[in-house]
């Protein structure tokens, strides 16, 4: 765990405190060994926002601070008074500053070098994928869809790269969907047109803007941007796992059965299949196929 090729990520990387409006509070390492979330997992728990800033939990006036909480409930346990009273002694002696947060790594065990945001996002990225992803999980989606969307978060998902990383696959890694690409996750669920298409088709169901995706996290964290309460927060993330899971599927189709699926019945089946699992969850007699179909916020 916390490991990055091979080595501690945390022990090598650390965040220079600035103005704390790019370091995460609970995921970044910024006050020793290691992240928050690690030392105080109870905490962590509690956290609402989960990958709030430091500027968003550390409040300063006129060179004193105090911590601005947003818990779902207030720490109340023995455990979790210990944590926080771990937490309050780290901070000890710690200000924000007016200056940018920057980053810092002791890679090679010499002087300490700033660290390039490109080099940082790419390292963070692939320490996300190992632990750090904050799923949400929703009720009336098959589990069996959110394990493959939270697989596909951590990079588990056998594509065609991913088994020729693993010497288990020796020929072509080229996406059998679009025979354009090699088959990452990336690729497959955000980069493929096949999926762009869905991805334009889902929107335009959803009533939502475009989607814009780049990686796995974009689509699992898209509810958290798109606007409304939180019911249809819920309906759109869970057609959003929903469609991963029908992508998977029609990927699956073309590589082991040679059948393709064009991404306008890809969708189709992703309207079905969330028509029946919505039904099955929710005590709603008005809940009907045909307005579903032309429009899933129809009920909001
Ligand atoms: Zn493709």
């Amino acid at each position: 765990m916390d490991r990055f090729q091979g080595k501690n990520f945390y022990s090598k990387v650390y965040a220079k405190l600035g103005d704390g409006k790019f370091i995460q509070f609970w995921i970044d390492n910024w006050c020793g060994m290691e992240a928050l979330r690690i030392r105080c997992p109870n905490l962590f728990k509690l956290e609402r926002k989960k990958r709030c800033k430091l500027a968003d939990r550390i409040k300063q006036y006129d060179g004193n601070w105090e911590l601005a909480w947003d818990w779902t409930r207030i720490p109340s346990s023995e455990v979790e008074r210990q944590e926080l009273e771990t937490l309050l002694g780290m901070m000890e002696g710690r200000t924000l500053s007016f200056g940018r947060d920057s980053w810092c790594w002791n890679w090679t065990g010499q002087k300490d070098s700033d660290f390039s945001v490109r080099a940082l996002k790419k390292a963070m990225v692939e320490e996300y994928q190992q632990v750090g992803f904050v799923m949400y999980w929703i009720k009336w989606v098959p589990i069996k869809c959110s394990i493959n969307a939270w697989r596909a978060a951590c990079q588990r998902i056998p594509t065609k790269t991913e088994l020729r990383r693993r010497d288990v696959l020796t020929g072509s890694v080229t996406c059998s969907m679009c025979e354009d690409q090699d088959e990452t996750v990336e690729h497959l669920f955000t980069g493929c047109v096949v999926a762009m298409e869905v991805w334009a088709r889902i929107a335009a169901w959803c009533k939502i803007p475009p989607i814009y995706a780049f990686d796995v996290k974009d689509l699992l964290e898209l509810y958290k941007t798109v606007a409304g309460n939180k019911k249809r927060k819920k309906i759109i993330h869970g057609i959003i796992i929903a469609s991963m899971w029908a992508i998977w599927l029609a990927r699956n189709d073309k590589v082991f059965n040679r059948k393709e699926t064009k991404a306008e019945v890809i969708v189709e089946k992703i309207k079905a299949n969330t028509f029946w699992w919505f039904k099955n969850r929710i005590s709603c007699n008005n809940f009907v196929w045909n307005e579903w179909w032309r429009n899933s916020m129809y009920l909001m």
